[in-house]
C-alpha cells in the first residue's frame, strides 16, 4: 500500500488535543505518516470547535486553506463544529468526510472505507440526545505535560453555552479504566497530567464513582510527578478537593475556576449554579491551604444586559479576590442559546473596552503573583521549547522560568533559584541541581 501522509489541524479545548492526538496514535499505527500541520498531506483531519461564531470561521477558513494546498488531499472534519452545523461544513468544496462528536473515535475507519471505496462525501451525525460513546483520550509525544481526558459532556444548562449541545450529557470512564491511561502516559515518559473534561469536576455521572476518588487514584500511579486540574466549576470545588490538593505531593497548587461575571445579577441571568459570596469562599478556602496557589479565572464581557455598573462591579469583585490570572472573553452570541434572546445586548465597542480593562487587570495581577516567586527556591519541569538559548517551564504554581537551554534538562524536574522578572513576566531560573 503507498504510505499516506496525514495531518491533524486542532482547534478549542484541550480536549480536543489530546482526542487529535489520540487519532493520531491511531493512523500511525495503521501505518500512516504523521506530517506537520504546515507540511502537504494526503488527508487531513481537522478536530474542529465551536465556542465562539469566530472558532466556526477559523475552521472554515483553514479547510478552504488545506483544499488549495492540495485539492486531492481528502478533508475530514470532525468536532464540535461538525457536531452542531454538519451540513454546513459538508458544504464547503473539498470536505470528503463529517462526524459528528459521536463518531469521533471511528475516525480511522471511515478514512479507510472512503480510501477502499472511492471518495463519496459522507456525514456522520446525529442529534445531542444521541451522543453517549465516550472516545477515551490523551495526548502524548508532542507535549511535556499529558492531557488526560476524564469526562466528556455537560448537563448544565448555562444561558450562553453550546457546548451541551456539541458535547451531549455529561459521562466518563470508570476510575480502573483511567488509571490504565495514566499507567500508559507514565510508561511513555511524560511526568506531568493535565485531568481535562467539559465538566470536569462532575465526573462520576454514569459510573456514580466520585472525582476525588479519582484524584485519589491517579495520585498513586508511578511515574507521573505532577497532576494539574485543567478546570474545575466553583460549585464542584468542595472542601475535600482542595483539602487533598493541599496535601499531595503530586497536585499542584494551580486551579482555573470559571466565574464568568463578578456580579449576581449577571450570574443569575447567565443561569451559572454560585454567587459571587459562594465563589470568594471558594478562592479563599484555596488561598488559606495553599497560600502560594496559581488561581486563574475565566471571565465573560459584555453578558446581555450587563451594565457598566454591573461591571464595575464585576472589576472590583475581581481586583479583591486578587487571582493570578484572567481568562477574558467577549460575549459571542451562539445560535440556539437561551441568551441569544435575551434584550439590552451589548455593543462590540463597548466589549472591547471592557475586555481591554480586565486584561490591564489581569497583567497587573499577574506581575504581582510571580513577584512572590522571587528570591524562592522551586521545581520546576522544563520543556521541549527552545527559543534564543533559553528553555523555558513551570514551578508547580504555574509561574514560567527560563534559564540557559540544556538538551538533557528537558522533561525533566529540576531545584531551581527563581531570579528576576523579564517584561514577559517570566522568571530567570538559576539550576541548583
Ligand atoms: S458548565 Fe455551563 S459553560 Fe460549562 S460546558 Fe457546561 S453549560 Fe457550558
Amino acid at each position: 500500500m503507498q504510505t499516506r501522509r496525514v495531518s491533524f489541524h486542532t482547534l478549542g479545548c484541550k480536549l480536543n488535543f489530546s482526542e487529535s492526538s489520540t487519532l493520531a496514535r491511531t493512523f500511525e499505527q495503521g501505518g500512516f505518516v504523521r506530517v506537520a500541520p504546515s507540511a502537504d498531506a494526503d488527508i487531513f483531519v481537522i478536530n474542529s470547535c465551536s465556542v465562539t461564531e469566530h472558532a466556526d470561521k477559523k475552521c472554515r477558513n483553514l479547510i478552504r486553506k488545506l483544499h488549495r494546498r492540495n485539492p486531492q488531499a481528502i478533508i475530514a472534519v470532525t468536532g464540535c463544529y461538525a457536531q452542531l452545523k454538519p451540513q454546513e461544513i459538508a458544504d464547503i468544496e473539498g470536505v470528503d468526510i463529517v462526524l459528528g462528536n459521536n463518531f469521533k473515535g471511528d475516525l480511522y475507519r471511515r478514512v479507510l472505507e472512503l480510501i477502499e471505496r472511492g471518495r463519496v462525501q459522507n456525514v456522520y451525525s446525529c442529534d445531542t440526545d444521541s451522543i453517549t460513546s465516550f472516545f477515551a483520550a490523551f495526548s502524548s509525544g508532542d507535549r511535556t505535560r499529558a492531557f488526560l481526558k476524564v469526562q466528556d459532556g455537560c448537563d448544565y444548562c448555562c444561558a450562553y453555552c453550546t457546548i451541551h449541545y456539541a458535547r451531549g450529557s455529561s459521562r466518563n470512564l470508570p476510575i480502573a479504566d483511567l488509571v490504565r491511561e495514566a499507567e500508559k502516559i507514565a510508561a511513555a515518559g511524560q511526568k506531568e497530567i493535565v485531568i481535562t473534561g467539559v465538566n470536569t469536576g462532575d465526573f462520576g455521572r454514569t459510573t456514580g464513582e466520585k472525582f476525588i476518588d479519582l484524584l485519589r487514584a491517579l495520585n498513586k500511579v508511578e511515574g507521573i510527578e505532577r497532576y494539574r486540574i485543567s478546570s474545575i466549576e466553583p460549585n464542584l470545588l468542595t472542601d475535600e478537593i482542595i483539602e487533598f490538593c493541599a496535601a499531595s505531593p503530586k497536585f499542584q497548587h494551580h486551579f482555573h475556576i470559571p466565574l464568568q461575571c463578578g456580579c449576581d445579577k449577571i450570574l443569575h441571568q447567565m443561569r451559572r449554579r454560585y454567587t459571587t459570596a459562594k465563589f470568594a469562599d471558594r478562592i479563599h478556602t484555596v488561598k488559606r491551604l495553599m497560600p502560594d496557589a496559581f488561581i486563574g479565572i475565566d471571565v465573560i464581557v459584555g453578558f446581555p444586559g450587563e451594565t457598566d455598573e454591573d461591571f464595575q462591579t464585576s472589576y472590583d469583585f475581581l481586583e479583591r479576590l486578587e487571582p493570578a490570572f484572567l481568562h477574558v472573553f467577549p460575549f459571542s452570541e451562539r445560535p440556539g442559546t437561551p441568551a441569544a434572546d435575551f434584550p439590552d445586548k451589548v455593543q462590540d465597542s463597548v466589549k472591547t473596552e471592557r475586555v481591554a480593562r480586565l486584561e490591564e487587570l489581569c497583567h497587573r495581577l499577574h506581575a504581582s503573583f510571580c513577584r512572590k516567586g522571587v528570591g524562592t527556591e522551586q521545581d520546576v519541569l522544563f520543556e521541549s521549547t527552545r527559543r534564543e538559548g533559553m528553555m523555558f517551564g513551570y514551578t508547580g504554581n504555574y509561574i514560567r522560568v527560563k534559564a540557559p537551554y540544556e538538551r538533557e534538562r528537558v522533561n525533566t524536574i529540576c531545584r531551581v533559584k527563581l531570579g528576576e522578572m523579564d517584561d514577559s513576566q517570566d522568571l530567570m531560573g538559576e539550576i541548583r541541581d
